[in-house]
């Protein structure tokens, strides 16, 4: 028995778009980001009343939550948040760490990831878009931190968000395939996965992935769900697929230098001998393997061996 897809999610947080270009956000309650990280406190997301914010580079709209305005605000120090100085506790952390935790808290968990992975992703946007992609001219923050428009030809340049596929593929025995990259730590194992090209539909790109990858044709296509993935700018676009014909398997050895399929008893005593390593706990290639499975996966050992 499979459990459900968790994904489908309605949105915790009205984005608001219609006041992005009417709130002060210098007013708003903030969330604090910087390369990738999040002020938070005992794996939560910590929100700065404006009394409490430090200067900020950027600050950018995220939406209405309950009757009031919520911003991200990327701090004009570097080391913010390095430290326990001053805002006792608040550290800045990786937004891959916190996720985990995000899945265990319910509907406040489902809001902070959102309001997490929301902020981690147009701040990676503004941070490696400076510049209009046309004429080279610097490009300014507009519309609630929504718009990077021109100075020069006054285009507006928009975020990016780049479709990933990942595919749980399995075997008529309804083994999992599990597959190394080759530039992976050692043991780390999971699903193929690939960026979308220009001109292809999601499910074309699976075949395509699948095919250059692994050598297989896939018999049976389904999707699953997304998640957004801003490491630095994609959304994981979920698929599970069967093969009759396993024995195709043929490894690129670039990308992909090992693979087998494996059975549900095997993948536990794997884990639990430390032999491979599996997606953390709140991406989406955990949750399809958690769908395969039936259920959560043993953890390993901990004195076993970890990814590095
Ligand atoms: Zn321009």
């Amino acid at each position: 028995m499979r459990t459900p897809w968790p994904l489908d999610l309605a949105s915790r947080v009205d984005r608001a778009a219609e006041r992005r270009e009417l709130v002060d956000l210098e007013t708003c309650d903030a969330i604090v980001v910087r390369d990738g990280r999040v002020l938070a406190a005992d794996g939560r997301v910590v929100e700065l009343a404006p009394e409490a914010q430090p200067p900020a580079a950027l600050r950018i709209y995220l939406g209405r939550d309950g009757d009031r305005d919520l911003a991200a605000l990327v701090p004009v120090d570097p080391g913010f948040g390095a430290d326990d100085d001053g805002i006792g506790g608040d550290r800045m952390r990786g937004l891959r760490d916190l996720l985990a935790g995000f899945w265990d808290r319910g509907a406040d968990g489902e809001r902070e990831h959102e309001l997490a992975t929301t902020a981690v992703a147009i701040a990676n946007w503004h941070a490696t878009h400076p510049r209009c992609a046309l004429c080279g001219e610097e490009t300014v923050p507009t519309l609630g931190g929504w718009v990077r428009r021109c100075e020069r030809d006054g285009r507006d340049h928009y975020p990016r968000t780049d479709p990933a596929i990942i595919v749980a593929i399995t075997d008529p025995e309804d083994r999992l395939l599990l597959a190394h990259a080759a530039h992976w730590s050692p043991r780390r194992f999971s699903h193929l996965a690939g960026y979308v090209e220009p001109g292809e539909t999601f499910e074309q790109a699976v075949h395509r992935e699948v095919h250059e990858e692994s050598g297989l044709a896939l018999a049976a296509l389904e999707y699953l769900g997304s998640q957004p993935w801003p490491f630095p700018a994609s959304v994981m676009v979920a698929f599970r697929a069967m093969t009759d014909r396993p024995e195709d398997l043929r490894l690129d050895m670039d990308e992909i230098s090992e693979a087998r399929f494996v059975a549900r008893d095997e993948i536990a005593a794997l884990i639990l001998a430390g032999e491979v390593v599996l997606a953390p706990k709140g991406s989406v290639a955990r949750r399809m393997l958690e769908d395969w499975y039936g259920g959560a996966l043993p953890e390993p050992r901990r004195d076993g061996p970890v990814d590095v």
